[in-house]
């Protein structure tokens, strides 16, 4: 039971007293009052009276303090007493399990819920125009897939199927040119550009592009344009060997690396990071090249957390991905593992249960996680969103690491989709990451850090803490980019600096004397206890 001081009547705070000293200030009652205002005053009051509920207090409270703030109307013209109101104040507070006060909640608590969704309103009113998911297209999609599929001849058992969907991927310009209309000059453009860097739509995923749409956020992450070539020309920069200390492997941390087990993926990306190691032609690993990997990770103990990429991960069959997850599994320092893997984004087709049983085996042995990258809210459809349901079912987790890219996630309306959307998908955005330098190919694609910047900090306040993805440069290791929120330090306080508004507050260090004692806790007891 809480007692309260001296000053306080029950039901009581400094907001609440604000709050009546706000009723009940100035007028002196001698301005007619419309009956129609007088009855509202009667009803209300008797819904406030009401057996244990707070809101219709609350509403009574506020419908009083608009009067007396619009009209100059105080309660007692409109027939109610002080006391009468005194006594609703008390029994909210009574009935509020937190014991929350009528001032705290109206004074306080409401304005700045308020102001909260003000921040979020523009958003609110834009994100599903500007970044429309692949669930709100839905339809359109399915408009797609019935031309698409009509074009190549697919059945619907090929759409459906993996091999169905590899079968009939999209390779060349005409090919394209069949299914998307393309304007003449990018149409020729493309017909030389993939001379040189490789292209691959699957049917799947050229059904997420909306016709007409210049610029579509699917269409410029899988169909090349002449910039790949007037960028950097036609010779694709040799692997970068510095980060190699062995056959398919990366490594620059002490405790992770990443075994690049295939340079094949489902589409092809025109932001590939890794576009030296995918090379122009796919090629099929030999056991050997697995086993030396795998031989450097025995001799390595540190090597703790293993990450299988490519190329793309789930292009491996699933004996080729049941066999190195066992393998992993049975090196005592290998703690836990990931995927790096597209392909729920771009071939949903290929997650069947004999994959999902797979992953979730090898779970149940160390923690493995599925990496992905989306990169729009239009990658996620209600296919691959169950694609990416199934796969967190039988995994410890699914991660995503977007790319910042010019016009496909570059505003927060689109990069607070994206993320709101994988959420929804079962996924946790991880990272985004700055569009690197390093490949010049797709340098048109690149967004200033700062830009970035902006987005992510935005996001903080405003977005559940958990959809808000890391913001990285790669440059020999993923390097931090987030704002540093703390301002200064000040007399045993650090000022920081709220996110979303700007506004800095003042935050109490722990004591540094304080930290360094060593008689703290059960410590302190020792002396009594020998
Ligand atoms: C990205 C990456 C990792 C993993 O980094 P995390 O920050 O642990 O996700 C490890 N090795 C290489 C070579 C990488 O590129
Ligand atoms: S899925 Fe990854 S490795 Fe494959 S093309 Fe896209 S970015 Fe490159």
């Amino acid at each position: 039971m809480e007692v309260e001081s001296g000053t306080f009547l029950p039901g009581e705070d400094d907001y609440t007293r604000e709050l009546f000293t706000v009723l009940f200030s100035g007028s002196n009652g001698t301005r007619p009052v419309p009956e129609t205002l007088k009855e509202e005053a009667v009803r209300r009051m008797s819904e406030a009276r009401q057996k244990g509920m707070t809101q219709p207090i609350i509403d009574l409270f506020a419908w009083l303090r608009d009067l007396k703030i619009s009209q100059d109307l105080t309660p007692e013209q409109l027939g109610i007493e002080r006391e009468e109101l005194r006594s609703l104040a008390q029994k909210h507070r009574e009935i509020d399990e937190h014991g929350v006060t009528v001032g705290g909640r109206l004074t306080r608590a409401l304005p700045i819920v308020e102001m909260a969704n003000s921040r979020v309103a523009d958003y609110l009113r834009r994100k599903d125009e500007e970044a429309p998911s692949g669930i709100e297209l839905w339809d359109r999609i399915g408009e797609n897939i019935f031309r698409i599929r009509e074009m190549l001849g697919m059945t619907e058992a090929d759409w459906n199927s993996f091999q169905g969907q590899l079968k009939f991927a999209i390779n060349s310009a005409e090919e394209l040119a069949r299914v998307i209309s393309l304007p003449e000059d990018a149409l020729r453009d493309l017909k030389v550009v993939t001379k040189h860097y490789r292209m691959r739509l699957t049917p799947y995923y050229a059904s997420l592009i909306m016709p007409g749409k210049v610029n579509d956020p699917v269409l410029i992450q899988s169909v090349p344009t002449r910039e790949m070539i007037d960028n950097a020309g036609v010779e694709i920069p040799p692997v970068a060997a510095d980060h190699s200390p062995a056959r398919l492997v990366d490594q620059f941390y002490p405790r992770v690396l990443t075994i690049k087990a295939t340079n094949m993926c489902a589409m092809y990306c025109t932001h590939c990071l890794r576009i030296a190691h995918i090379g122009k032609k796919d090629r099929i690993y030999s056991r050997e090249a697995y086993r030396e990997a795998l031989d450097y990770i025995r001799g390595n103990p540190r090597i703790r957390d293993v990450l299988v990429t490519g190329g793309d991960a789930f292009i491996l069959p699933n004996d080729m991905i049941d066999w190195l997850l066992k393998e992993l599994d049975a090196i005592d320092h290998v703690k836990v593992k990931r995927l790096g893997t597209r392909i729920p984004v771009t071939c949903p087709q290929r997650v069947d249960e004999e994959l999902l049983d797979i992953l979730e085996v090898s779970n149940e042995i160390k923690p493995l996680r599925v990496v992905t990258q989306v990169n729009t809210a239009q990658e996620i459809t209600p296919v691959s969103k169950d694609a990416f349901r199934r796969i967190s079912g039988r995994v410890s987790a699914v991660l995503n690491q977007a790319v910042l890219l010019k016009g496909i996630n570059d505003t927060p309306v689109k990069m607070w989709k994206l993320c709101e959307i994988l959420q929804e998908a079962y996924i946790r955005p991880y990272y985004v990451f700055n569009c690197s330098f390093r490949n010049p190919q797709f340098s048109h694609l690149r967004v200033p850090v700062e830009v970035g910047r902006d987005i992510i900090e935005g996001m903080y306040g405003n977005i559940s803490g958990d959809a808000i993805p890391r913001y990285i440069a790669t440059a020999g290791g993923k390097i931090p980019l987030h704002r540093d929120n703390l301002v200064r330090h000040e007399n045993g306080k650090v000022i920081l600096r709220k996110p979303w508004s700007g506004e800095e507050v003042a935050y109490p260090d722990a004591d540094r004397e304080i930290y360094a004692k060593e008689d703290y806790a059960f410590a302190r007891y020792q002396g009594n206890t020998d």
